[in-house]
C-alpha cells in the first residue's frame, strides 16, 4: 500500500474504533474514495439504526452513491478495516468499484465474535436445507414480471 493509501486506511480503522466507542455498532470502518478525495464513509450502524444490514461497507456505499449521485462505484477504491462479509461482499460487487482494501481479516473478526463463515457455507447449501430455509414457489406467476422486464424498450441496464 502507498502512504496515501495508509492513511485512507488508517481513517477507515479510526471510524471503527469511534462508532464502536459511541454505540453505533460493531468495530467496522469504511472509506470510499474516488481520484484522490473520500467521496462516502461509514461506521458499523447495526445498534444504531437497528439495522442488520448497516454495516460499515454498505453504509458508505449508500454514502458514495448518494453523494456522487449515481447507483455504481466506478473507479473508486474501498477502505475497509476488515474483511467484507458474504452481504458487503456482494454489495460491493453490485456497485462495482476497482479495488477494495481491507484491514483485519475474517478470520480475525470470529476470533472477536463476527463470525460469518457460517453465511459462507449456507451460500453452498441447498436453498431448502439451510438453516433459514428458502421455499420456492408461484415461480410461473413471477416470471411474468421478468417477461415484461426483458421487453420493456426504456428501461435502464445496469
Ligand atoms: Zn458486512
Amino acid at each position: 500500500m502507498t502512504d496515501s493509501q495508509k492513511e485512507f486506511m488508517k481513517m477507515a480503522i479510526e471510524l471503527a474504533q469511534k462508532g464502536m466507542e459511541s454505540g453505533l455498532g460493531g468495530p467496522f470502518g469504511c472509506i470510499i474514495v474516488k481520484d484522490g478525495k473520500i467521496i462516502g464513509k461509514g461506521s458499523n450502524s447495526v445498534l444504531k439504526n437497528n439495522d442488520p444490514t448497516a454495516h460499515a461497507e454498505v453504509v458508505a456505499i449508500r454514502d458514495a452513491c448518494k453523494n456522487l449521485g449515481h447507483f455504481q462505484l466506478e473507479g473508486c477504491e474501498v477502505y475497509t478495516s476488515c474483511e467484507p462479509c458474504p452481504m458487503c461482499l456482494g454489495a460491493i460487487f453490485w456497485a462495482r468499484p476497482s479495488k477494495v482494501f481491507y484491514a483485519c481479516t475474517k478470520e480475525d473478526a470470529a476470533d472477536a465474535g463476527f463470525d460469518d463463515d457460517f453465511i459462507y457455507e449456507e451460500i453452498k447449501v441447498n436453498p431448502v436445507d439451510r438453516k433459514i430455509p428458502m421455499l420456492n414457489g408461484m415461480r410461473e406467476e413471477s416470471q411474468k414480471v421478468f417477461e415484461i422486464w426483458k421487453k420493456k424498450e426504456d428501461k435502464k441496464v445496469y
